[in-house]
């Protein structure tokens, strides 16, 4: 059994019918209890909880530090490659668009990796794009060797693999992966993604089941919000969540809540999520999920993610850069989204500090 099986579940779930039927009376009741239940963390999704943000930040500020401290992780991403073979209607590295792509070489991994360990960092997430060749797992595994003399956790965010590939992975020295279903809702999926090997929605959707059998310490997940109705999607992201946790009680759980951003091919964003809207789905996750991490990335504004953080963020990125190789170089090439917070991982260190945080550069050992 994987999260296919149990996504069937809710095959033809009346979603507006269920939002219709919740009272205040619910939603304070929820707020107030020790364990949520599926069909409560809907609850607190529903337009009617919009109301109660309040109680629900309280509730959310209070959880948070009694699982995480007051302790955010910082992390930064690095592209290691732009090739894609797919053509997801949303992406900036969409394969019919005009932009020139490559990869970088083992040396200048090494840059880029010296570039970043200055600021203290241990922690990176590296991307590729999606492409099996070009970007293939015996080049991943070497870009991982170089990398494992910088930083003590690798975390990948790349093409779904196969649990053998993960595992090769894995004895490289990987101890984390990232995996955006994009979106949970399978004919709107294959709406956005009309070709390339990622139209097989079942296989990105099982890739955490794969990573976790394959021994990954960290599994996070997340649905690219804007593509569909942003309370639906919140909702499988979190049930997501909550059966990785059961079936894989050894791993690290965490969501990221990504909102769409102004990219190269400018598809505009299906559905609008706002600012409450994303405080709501942030706030209603830590209720149901009061262990599971939370990553908030630079698509959202220095304002926005200050005013977030105390109410369930536990990940953050900082000193940002989208291009491949653009930190050594300087080169200035597309990047797969805009940037909305530019600041180093010194300013971002400054911010925490200031609000009572402190910033994490390390909390594993790869040994
Ligand atoms: S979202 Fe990923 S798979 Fe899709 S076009 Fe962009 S890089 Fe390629």
């Amino acid at each position: 059994m994987t999260f296919f099986d149990e996504l069937r579940r809710f095959d033809g779930f009346d979603f507006q019918g269920f939002f219709a039927s919740v009272t205040d009376a619910d939603v304070s009741r929820i707020i107030a209890k020790e364990r949520l239940s599926g069909m409560d963390y809907l609850a607190l999704l529903s337009p009617r909880a919009a109301s109660h943000l309040e109680p629900m930040a309280r509730r959310a500020q209070e959880l948070t530090i009694r699982h995480f401290g007051r302790a955010v992780q910082l992390f930064t991403p690095l592209y290691l490659a732009n090739y894609c073979t797919n053509q997801c209607v949303y992406c900036g590295f969409n394969t019919k668009n005009p932009l020139e792509r490559r990869k970088l070489s083992l040396d200048e991994v090494e840059a880029e990796a010296r570039a970043i360990a200055e600021s203290g960092l241990k922690h990176i997430l590296i991307l590729t794009g999606e492409d099996h060749k070009k970007s293939s797992v015996s080049y991943i595994a070497d870009c991982v060797q170089v990398l494992k003399r910088h930083f003590t956790s690798i975390s990948l965010e790349v093409y779904p693999l196969t649990r053998e590939e993960y595992a090769q992975l894995v004895a490289a020295g990987v101890d984390g992966m990232t995996m955006f279903q994009e979106v949970y809702d399978e004919p709107v999926y294959l709406e956005l993604h009309p070709k390339g090997p990622k139209r097989d929605y079942r296989f990105r959707l099982e890739a955490p089941d794969r990573a976790a059998q394959a021994g990954m310490r960290l599994v996070n997940i997340g649905a690219l919000l804007g593509l569909h109705d942003w309370r639906q999607e919140a909702f499988f992201t979190g049930v997501h969540t909550d059966y990785l946790q059961r079936a894989y009680p050894d791993i690290e759980v965490a969501i990221s809540t990504p909102r769409m951003r102004p990219h190269l091919g400018g598809f505009p964003p299906k559905v609008i999520v706002s600012d409450a809207d994303l405080v709501q789905y942030i706030l209603a996750f830590r209720l149901f999920m009061p262990r599971g991490g939370v990553t908030l990335s630079t698509r959202e504004n220095a304002k926005l993610r200050d005013n977030l953080l105390p109410l369930g963020i536990t990940k953050m990125s900082a000193g940002v850069c989208t291009q491949v190789g653009g930190r050594a170089t300087g080169q200035e090439d597309t990047g797969q989204f805009e940037i909305s917070d530019e600041r180093s991982v010194a300013e971002m260190a400054e911010m925490l500090y200031s609000r009572g945080y402190q910033p994490v550069y390390k909390d594993w050992q790869y040994l």
